[in-house]
């Protein structure tokens, strides 16, 4: 992706380097981070040597450019979603608010609970901040096999994306629906709304390569690779108070490669109903 020399968002609210607030009171931090955790990921004891964010290991200064140099990208990526939204938002006679982006290292609070690393990068509704520890840019890469600049983008562009669904009501919708609809009907939604999310990542591509040319060679295949590649439940998966229970799938990597496609070669809102979409029902 084409990124160096534009401006970066000044909505980024940088926390990496601080130690997770409330948490880190009594010097028990990684007896907590070993409990968060293993809340997260199921109770399953042995995968927590592997998972434990590195808090206190120091950091090489060479790390630390390579980490300021994402750090930039994601505050240019940040931009390029508010010059887009705010346009597509002021076409349709509305107002986007420009939502803030927490970039944290190992643990921090969110109105949605405590987030650690292994949580990976999240909207929260309840304080309408996106939130991404970029260790996740490396997780992308060895993890998932997705590398490339531009499939960190299209996560950043999918996050934003539950913003936008959380300024139009769709996500409030949703969470309305809950108490008439059985879990495994909810679910559906809950993975349409999913959908709606690639769907609106891809529309947001459309217009920033219309507007900007930020497209090279590859990029949009890093942002399928991606698309394939995360599994929703590494995406999405949040500690307590998050609103998605972690049992439900987010539909499969075809429906999310498909979505974030439609995005992008319509770059239009309106062809993103995943709600009443025939094959997904
Ligand atoms: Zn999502």
């Amino acid at each position: 992706m084409l990124w160096q020399g534009r401006k970066g968002s000044t909505n980024v609210e940088d926390r990496r380097g601080m130690s997770g607030g409330q948490v880190a009171v009594g010097g028990g931090i990684l007896g907590v981070i070993a409990l968060v955790l293993n809340f997260l990921l199921g109770g399953d004891g042995s995968q927590l040597p592997q998972q434990l964010p590195n808090q206190n290991v120091p950091v090489s200064a060479e790390q630390q450019a390579a980490d300021d140099q994402r750090a930039q990208f994601v505050g240019v990526v940040l931009q390029d979603t508010e010059d887009v939204w705010n346009t597509l938002f002021q076409q349709a006679g509305k107002n986007y608010q420009e939502p803030p982006l927490v970039l944290f290292s190992g643990v921090t609070q969110s109105a949605c609970g405590t987030a650690s690393s292994a949580t990976g990068p999240f909207y929260c509704p309840g304080d309408q901040k996106v939130y991404i520890d970029l260790s996740f840019y490396e997780d992308l890469q060895s993890r998932f096999q997705a590398p490339g600049d531009f499939a960190m983008a299209y996560v950043i562009a999918h996050e934003v994306g539950h913003h936008v669904q959380n300024l139009l009501g769709i996500s409030d919708k949703v969470q309305q629906m809950r108490q008439q609809l059985s879990e495994g009907e909810y679910n559906k939604y809950s993975v349409m709304l999913e959908l709606q999310a690639d769907f609106l990542a891809g529309v947001w591509a459309h217009h920033a390569q219309k507007t900007k040319q930020i497209l090279e060679e590859g990029d949009i295949e890093e942002a399928l690779t991606a698309a394939n590649a995360i599994g929703d439940d590494r995406l999405q998966k949040q500690s307590q108070g998050y609103v998605v229970p972690e049992s439900f799938t987010h539909g499969t990597s075809q429906q999310r490669m498909y979505w974030f496609k439609k995005g992008f070669q319509t770059g239009d809102m309106n062809q993103g109903d995943t709600f009443n979409s025939p094959d997904l029902r």
